[in-house]
């Protein structure tokens, strides 16, 4: 099958439903958890809107819009390698430089929810990538790799945050999908990429320090991961163009065969 053959296959899909678009972000609102950071840290301010006008100002009655304020890192977020220190001098590392080919690409999905759904402090480890590899075939190339945890359905921010307890990978799992996988980046449920405890790791944060450091992605607090089958699903990623940006909240799209 040739491009242009993949592609009006697509067209034809999406206009069938055969191929199902599927959201992964979550809205955001002022009721958006933030992650909280030790009170030596700077905080991240939440979302806030304000009206610019609304169908009222004068001589403007018949329109809408508002000013929006937040963190670079807010709600369903991407974050760029730019983000750490170890990513800071790459080419290419912020959200107006990467290449735009990076940020659409196959989707692996390894279900930890059970796990975590007992153990908060649940973590992803190179074990559990070769039982799914055994299960679902070699992790390509390119593919950003999504660790479910069934974490989005948590409805407060207090179970959501949860005193940074919350799961996600390990370092040497990381290391793994670097160097052995070469995966586009690596994205989770939870409010950042790192599980809440992984400042006291062997390698502090891995997700940020390691994927950063060999200029790969991260997605945070995604949502329906449920809905992705473990492989065959294609994500696409991209977040505001901001100058410089570390990160910006996106909307990510699934596409789904059915
Ligand atoms: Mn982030």
């Amino acid at each position: 099958m040739n491009s242009a053959q993949v592609l009006s296959g697509l067209a034809a899909g999406l206009a069938s439903g055969g191929i199902e678009v599927v959201d992964l972000s979550v809205t955001l609102s002022p009721e958006t958890p933030v992650i909280r950071l030790p009170d030596i840290f700077a905080q991240s301010p939440g979302v806030s809107f304000e009206a610019i006008s609304e169908y009222d100002a004068p001589g403007a009655g018949t329109w809408y819009w508002r000013t929006i304020r937040m963190g670079e890192h807010t709600g369903t977020h991407f974050d760029a390698p730019v983000h750490w220190t170890t990513g800071k001098d790459h080419a290419a590392n912020a959200t107006d430089t990467i290449a735009p080919q990076r940020l659409v690409g196959p989707a692996c999905v390894i279900d930890k929810s059970a796990e975590a759904a007992i153990n908060p402090d649940t973590l992803l480890t190179v074990e559990d990538v070769h039982a799914w590899e055994a299960q679902h075939g070699r992790i390509p190339a390119g593919a950003w790799v999504l660790m479910r945890t069934d974490w989005s359905k948590r409805d407060s921010a207090e179970d959501f945050l949860n005193d940074s307890h919350t799961p996600g990978p390990d370092s040497a799992v990381m290391r793994f999908l670097i160097e052995q996988r070469d995966v586009q980046g690596f994205g989770v449920e939870t409010v950042g990429t790192d599980a809440g405890q992984a400042g006291g790791f062997d390698v502090p944060f891995p997700c940020h320090t390691l994927m950063h450091g060999a200029n790969k992605f991260g997605l945070a607090s995604l949502a329906n991961l449920d809905r992705l089958p473990p492989t065959g699903a294609i994500i696409v990623a991209a977040p505001l163009k901001l100058k410089n940006g570390s990160g910006s909240p996106l909307r990510v799209i699934a596409l789904v065969p059915r």
